[in-house]
């Protein structure tokens, strides 16, 4: 029972534990007992870090390079995003427009503590990764789920933007590609946002984690669009496209004033990144390109190989789909609830994957299944293949 001592503070409440997480361990606990199961939940890629990486990373340790660097982190790394970001976009950017964070996630938090507070409200396009809902409440600001459509292949709507603004709009989420999605947006539709966004309060929290990992579109970055430049915060990181994730390192990079005042936040929060980690991670910049070629085109392979065993059934339908290394799949009610399909997928196929209700609060995400294609082609095609035969089963039983 919860006494005085032990109650969480009022923001905490609608806080809830990660359901990707629960479904992880009980993954671990099936395997324990021998059991082979499939992995689809974690958003991670199964490659190991470059090698050159890991040796920069060593050499810096080596150096000495172990203590507090710059609370936006050191000038070479923030030098190399600059770099990075305008070999992609066509952009400039200044070694001031870019702060070094603790992986994307930190980059989110700052950008929303930095400038939503009570009273604001952010809009959020669902599906999406919980991180934002989260830091929103943590914010004490109030999220406002805007639904993406399966007919519109996930891709967000501006005129459904336009309708959902309010003058307590302060930050509109975009995510591109997308998780869960994998859904692509194109310069279109950021062109038609930009007129929905003028003359606005309304920031853009640009998440562009997964910019690299694009298959049949081509990744626009948000502040490539020049009506969108002085508002949009970009967010990016090491975790997916160079196989990093625990490393813990991405970046926020926008405009100058916007970057230095989230950088208040991070003099008190994480006060800097690893410096060693930052070293290695200049070497990840510049010296990992064949490498991320080559695990970009084993995502493309599974993501082909899913999508093959896919299109031969009709249970479940996939849109989007472009980008990311994710496919979201949604199924008829009549297989029951997401929460309780992908608890059974897990005990009975040992497909382990996540529940749709772990990425937003609609009607929507109750019948919908995230897929991480983030495992070998062998297992892909045997996951798929296991989840199909298994929903055919039961519709077989009349289950
Ligand atoms: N943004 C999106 C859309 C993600 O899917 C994830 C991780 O799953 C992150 C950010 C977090 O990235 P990082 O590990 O760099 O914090």
């Amino acid at each position: 029972m919860m006494s005085s001592l032990t109650e969480p503070a009022e923001r905490l409440a609608e806080i809830v534990p990660s359901r990707i997480r629960a479904i992880f361990d009980r993954a671990a606990e099936l395997e324990a007992e021998g059991a082979h199961v499939l992995h689809f939940e974690i958003g991670r890629p199964d490659f190991d870090t470059p090698r050159v990486v890991k040796d920069a990373a060593a050499d810096a340790l080596a150096a000495g390079r172990v203590h507090y660097g710059p609370n936006a982190g050191t000038p070479e790394l923030r030098d190399a995003i600059a770099d990075h970001l305008g070999a992609a976009s066509g952009l400039t950017y200044e070694r001031d427009q870019v702060l070094v964070t603790i992986g994307a996630s930190e980059a989110v938090f700052l950008a929303i503590m930095a400038f939503c507070g009570p009273g604001d409200e952010v809009i959020i396009p669902v599906p999406a990764w919980p991180a934002y809902e989260a830091a929103v409440r943590l914010a004490d600001a109030t999220p406002v789920f805007l639904p993406l459509r399966a007919s519109d292949g996930y891709r967000l709507d501006p005129e459904r933007v336009r309708q959902t603004l309010t003058p307590r709009t302060r930050l509109v989420v975009v995510c591109s590609p997308h998780n869960p999605t994998g859904a692509v947006l194109d310069a279109e539709r950021l062109v038609a946002l930009a007129d929905v966004l003028h003359g606005t309060r309304a920031l853009v929290l640009s998440d562009e984690i997964y910019s690299e990992l694009v298959y049949d579109a081509v990744h626009v970055p948000v502040a490539a669009v020049s009506d969108l430049r002085e508002r949009t915060l970009t967010v990016g990181g090491f975790a997916k496209a160079f196989a990093m994730d625990g490393w813990r390192l991405g970046w926020l990079a926008g405009p100058r004033a916007l970057v230095t005042t989230a950088l208040r936040v991070r003099q008190f929060t994480t006060t800097c990144p690893p410096t060693f980690v930052q070293d290695a991670a200049v070497v990840a910049l510049r010296e990992t390109t064949d490498e991320r070629a080559r695990m970009r085109a084993a995502f493309a392979e599974r993501r082909a190989a899913a999508l093959e065993i896919l299109a031969r059934q009709s249970i479940f339908q996939v849109a989007g789909a472009d980008g990311a290394f994710y496919l979201y799949l949604t199924y008829a009610e009549r297989f029951g609830a997401s929460d309780g399909f992908a608890a059974q997928l897990l005990e009975e196929a040992h497909v382990a994957l996540v529940s749709g209700t772990a990425f937003g609060p609609t009607r929507a995400e109750d019948y919908a299944l995230r897929v991480s294609y983030a495992c070998s082609v062998d297992d892909v095609r045997e996951g798929i293949t296991r989840l199909v035969q298994h929903a055919e089963a039961m519709v077989l039983s009349g289950r």
